[in-house]
């Protein structure tokens, strides 16, 4: 029996696992969920799977969970904030973690679960896009192991070999990262200035967070997945090529020297990364039907336009440059998604913003927590100071 803690539970991709989840009841044991805010959505998790503890971020929000918990599931015990989170991620009885806070809140608990050795099922790419390298080596220094739910990261996983090292001693020669393109690949570039909170929003494909749907819609998730795919697979980013396919059919590809290209393939729907992570290396249903290719008919491919979609080559080429350059523009992209989310900015000042803030921000050698920390809090007051100065 698994047993799981799962962050961010009440999130998209923590419905997916619960949805997974309740699929095998003999195979996984819920042992806690966390939420940040949405307290009745919590306790109706909690009175279905039974955890030993529930965590929820928001001070103001314990009394809330506490009463409905006494009916829903009194056994289930409360924690509150990070340290909450950190003691649900490292406890002794998990056996896996499910990373899907969303943005760099995430960081601590995810670093804490890697720290202790877990199986980390990560679906927060802004946590390694911040803290990569120390995520990376506190894996390996434990023996934990990080299994990508992101369906790209998940897809080149299934597409790489058992025993996977690193490109060269496995003769892969490229990896090619597809994306949907979102819901304004073919929209004009005149007309993105007006699009609302709504538009972007709709993903034409996959239902997601707010914060992740706008990113999808500025291209900004496929910047921060190419980091995330460098940062898991050694690769260098002359040997990722972003590909657009609308369908979202092939997650991705990995190809050989020798001329093969290996894909994998299955309908757009997370619970099959999640249920391949979950159970891997074997398989278990997931509740996705299989894929009707002959009805399928197309799989379109095509570049991406970089001149429509700056979020792509800002996070490109922070991903060249290497030691802050991600943490920055992690950081300021998540308050200007805010901003935008709010009414404070445009669509097309998302990427204005982050552009500034890239060129601002001193660079650093990120090494230890502490710098991470000091560098994403320095960035968020600077792209605060930016946004009122010239928006
Ligand atoms: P979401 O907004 O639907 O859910 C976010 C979850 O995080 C919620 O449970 C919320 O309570 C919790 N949370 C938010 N702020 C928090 C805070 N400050 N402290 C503690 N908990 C907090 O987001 P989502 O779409 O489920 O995405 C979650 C993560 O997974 C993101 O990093 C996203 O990039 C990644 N991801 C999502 C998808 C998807 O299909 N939704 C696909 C790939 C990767
Ligand atoms: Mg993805």
């Amino acid at each position: 029996m698994q047993k799981l803690t799962v962050l961010g539970a009440t999130g998209s991709i923590g419905i997916n696992v619960l949805d997974v989840v309740s699929q095998h009841p003999k195979k996984f044991k819920i042992f806690a969920l966390t939420c940040n805010t949405r307290v009745v959505e919590l306790s109706a998790q909690c009175e279905q799977f039974k955890p030993y503890f529930a965590v929820v971020t928001d001070i103001s929000k314990v009394k809330e969970l506490k009463k409905l918990l006494k009916v829903a599931s009194p056994n289930t015990i409360v924690l509150v904030g990070t340290d909450g989170l950190c003691k649900v991620a490292s406890d002794k009885s998990v056996d896996t973690v499910v990373a899907a806070i969303v943005g760099s809140a995430g960081l601590l608990p995810t670093l804490e679960a890697a720290e202790s050795g877990k199986k980390i099922l990560l679906a927060n790419k802004e946590s390694l896009v911040m803290a990569g390298s120390l995520l990376m080596e506190a894996v390996n220094l434990s023996g934990g192991i990080l299994m990508p739910i992101d369906s790209e990261h998940n897809a080149i996983y299934q597409c790489l070999p058992d025993q996977y090292v690193s490109p060269k001693e496995s003769g892969v020669s490229k990896v090619l990262l597809t994306a949907s393109g979102g819901p304004f690949r073919s929209r004009d570039k005149k007309s993105m200035r007006e699009v609302t909170v709504d538009e972007a929003c709709a993903h034409p494909n996959w239902k997601m967070g707010r914060k992740i749907s706008v990113d999808s819609a500025t291209m900004m998730n496929k910047g921060l997945e190419f980091i995330e795919a460098c940062l898991l697979f050694g690769l260098s980013p002359d040997q990722i090529e972003v590909v657009i396919h609308p369908q979202s059919i092939v997650h991705s590809m990995v190809e050989y020297l020798d001329g093969s290209t290996l894909a994998q393939l299955s309908n757009p729907d997370m619970r099959t990364p999640i249920a391949h992570a979950l159970a891997w290396p074997k398989r278990v249903r997931s509740g996705v039907s299989s894929l009707d290719i002959v009805s399928t008919k197309r799989l379109d491919f095509e570049p991406p336009d970089f001149e429509r979609f700056p979020c792509l080559s800002l996070a490109i080429s922070a991903a060249r440059a290497g030691g802050s350059a991600p943490i920055v523009l992690n950081a300021s992209n998540e308050v200007a998604v805010n901003a935008f989310l709010n009414n404070e900015i445009l669509f097309t000042q998302i990427s204005e913003v982050v552009e500034l803030a890239l060129k601002e921000v001193v660079s650093i050698e990120p090494n230890t927590l502490k710098l991470v920390q000091s560098c994403d809090r320095k960035t968020r007051d600077i792209t605060l100071k930016l946004i009122k100065k010239h928006f």
